[in-house]
């Protein structure tokens, strides 16, 4: 059996439709799929609930949503971290309850940034963003595209150089819930809360401990040991981490387009066999 339990759609920063994602899913051979877009769960919604957006397909659907969450609060030691949860209740009011906060959280960033790039000089671009992102998640990119449009810069890249990387106006961090309170949410609506590549976090080996431990004490119950296409030591450093602290071990690709040939559907490596894997927990 294939899993593969993380992945994006339109309906986040993914580039495929949920049914398009599920069609490419079952030619690469997945057997199980979660779609866990960035703080919602509309589009898994979409194809459970309306039986003409369901592709016919024989791959099963796990509904599964990835929450961003901060850890070590908010000052100088403090950081994002992604929250996988899987075989969550889609109609659990505490999920939508939090998913409702998370949204209002990304819209509030959008807000100042649209309102410093308007002290600027230029026209409130807020509404065309919102406009853009459509049914995805509102970033930076979709205020680089305006500013392009608007013929501020000539390039994303321009954009990102004069107005919203690391350190100018537009740089504004999304301040998100703490872990603890994030895995509790998963737990509430019945899910399993997995800690998302755990590699992509930079983080020194004693940091990596500390945030394993933290997110196992609030409930977490297993770790992404295989994120994509990854090379051998990873896994290996991440399946120790996992027995290390009696996790349960989940894999998946984060594919969000195709093209990216190390986060493509389907394709990520193997969970190693000494890995306890997340779905014996179903
Ligand atoms: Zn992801």
């Amino acid at each position: 059996m294939l899993f593969d339990l993380h992945s994006h759609s339109t309906y986040s920063d993914g580039a495929l439709t949920p049914t398009e994602l599920i069609q490419r899913a079952e030619l690469a051979g997945v057997d199980v799929l979660a779609i866990t877009d960035h703080d919602t769960v509309a589009g898994i919604t979409e194809i459970i609930t309306d039986l003409d957006a369901k592709p016919d397909t024989t791959l099963q659907l796990l509904p599964g949503v990835e929450l961003s969450s901060q850890w070590h609060g908010t000052g100088a030691h403090g950081m994002g971290v992604h929250i996988v949860g899987l075989n969550v209740q889609l109609d659990s009011s505490e999920l939508q309850d939090a998913l409702t906060r998370q949204q209002q959280a990304r819209y509030d960033r959008a807000a100042i940034i649209a309102d410093r790039l308007r002290k600027k000089g230029f026209p409130d671009l807020l509404p065309a963003v919102i406009t853009a992102a459509g049914q995805g998640t509102i970033g930076r990119p979709h205020f680089a595209e305006q500013l392009v449009a608007i013929d501020a810069v000539k390039s994303s890249d321009e954009a990102f150089r004069r107005y919203l990387g690391a350190g100018k106006i537009g740089d504004i961090k999304n301040v998100w819930q703490a872990l603890e309170d994030v895995v509790g949410w998963v737990r509430d609506a019945g899910g399993t809360a997995v800690l998302a590549h755990p590699d992509k976090y930079h983080l020194t080996h004693t940091k990596l401990r500390a945030l394993v431990g933290d997110f196992k004490a609030a409930g977490g119950e297993a770790i992404e040991v295989v994120s994509g296409h990854q090379i051998a030591y990873k896994t290996k450093n991440l399946s120790d981490l996992c027995e290390l602290n009696n996790l349960h071990a989940s894999c998946g690709s984060d594919f969000h387009k195709p093209g990216q040939h190390w986060a493509e559907v389907g394709k990520h490596s193997t969970l190693p066999d000494s890995c306890r894997p997340v779905w014996d927990l179903w």
